[in-house]
């Protein structure tokens, strides 16, 4: 069996704001990006919940 020593570049660890499940996502591809108040809202769909967990947010 293998093991996950250390996580890849890309795969982060985010707790879902409603539910509370410690979620894994690659921000690579699993990541969503919208608009909102002149910035990015970086978010990802929680696969249990459905509900949105913004993971990130950056100036426009
Ligand atoms: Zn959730």
């Amino acid at each position: 069996m293998i093991e996950i020593l250390r996580e890849g570049p890309g795969l982060r660890q985010v707790t879902c704001s409603n539910c509370q499940s410690l979620l894994q996502y690659d921000e690579r591809f699993d990541t969503k990006e919208k608009e909102e108040f002149k910035k990015i809202i970086e978010y990802i769909i929680c696969p249990v919940c459905k509900t949105k967990t913004v993971v990130r947010w950056r100036k426009k």
